[in-house]
């Protein structure tokens, strides 16, 4: 079979995509890339998003670690796993997530949103706040994955709208996951504290998880109005602004519920959310 031939039967495939309305929006906090190899509470509260939720079409990640000058969007066949980290044990490096991409959906997705244009990726692949997380859901790999990326030169605002556009493409059964941390200060980790956080960021992460639920977005788009303590829990935006793809995403039936609630480290909040 040409790749030609294979690009065009993808295609057929992502069109024939029915309506669902079942499928939920998530927001992980990923933390540490060993989670990726360990067996601990975050693993297991993963393990169970995937076995609870409906199996979907496809996957569509925003992960903190892939900021670029434009939105691009991965549409290669086989997304690359990328070990983008260092100072971590040889068997993490050895990890591969060999899940296929869906270049005909990529290309979709990108030609379903007119402002802003979506660029069609094909060096990078799935980075770690991707794989380290979808690997626990669904270990067979056997569900497309792709990435968009996060512009940084853009403002809260922008995303939490761009987020808007994916609606469509979540109602064709596309799992989208926003990942980062809400709670992500790594110049104040605390080692010796691996179960609990510092004040500041139990207070973060109360005021984010009110707001999360309480659906109040506005506030959580103007978060650098929301005092001190969020100020140091979020010292740049790269892991926050996942959670507004996942909010843009929430619809009026929609309920929010919380997982993996727990603080690490002192300044690392694992908190995640289910929107559906
Ligand atoms: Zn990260």
């Amino acid at each position: 079979m040409t790749g030609t031939i294979n690009f065009k039967g993808l295609e057929k495939l992502a069109a024939t995509f029915e309506e669902r309305s079942e499928i939920p929006v998530l927001f992980v906090g990923h933390g540490s890339p060993m989670n990726a190899i360990e067996e601990n509470e975050f693993v297991k509260g993963w393990r169970t998003i995937g076995q609870t939720i409906p199996k979907p079409n496809a996957i569509l990640c925003i992960s903190a670690h892939w900021e670029t000058r434009g939105t691009f969007i991965t549409a290669m066949e086989k997304p690359k796993t990328i070990h983008d980290f260092g100072g971590f044990p040889k068997a993490l490096f050895e990890v591969e997530y060999p899940a296929p991409g869906d270049p005909a959906l990529a290309k979709r997705i990108a030609t379903s949103i007119s402002e802003p244009t979506i660029g069609l990726d094909s060096n990078w692949g799935l980075d770690h706040g991707c794989w380290s997380v979808v690997k626990h859901l669904y270990p067979a790999a056997n569900v497309p994955v792709l990435q968009m990326s996060i512009d940084y030169r853009q403002p809260p605002q922008y995303h939490y709208e761009l987020a808007k556009q994916l609606a469509t493409i979540r109602k064709k059964g596309v799992l989208i996951i926003g990942s980062g941390n809400i709670v992500h200060n790594l110049r104040a980790l605390d080692w010796n504290n691996p179960d609990g956080g510092f004040d500041w960021a139990a207070t973060a992460n109360d005021i984010f998880k009110r707001l999360v639920l309480s659906g109040d977005h506005q506030q959580l788009i103007n978060y650098t109005s929301l005092g001190r303590e969020v100020a140091m829990s979020v010292p740049g935006p790269d892991h926050y602004l996942p959670l507004l793809y996942t909010l843009g995403l929430k619809e009026e039936k929609d309920a929010a519920t919380v997982f993996n609630d727990k603080l690490t480290m002192g300044a690392i909040s694992m908190t995640s959310f289910k929107i559906g």
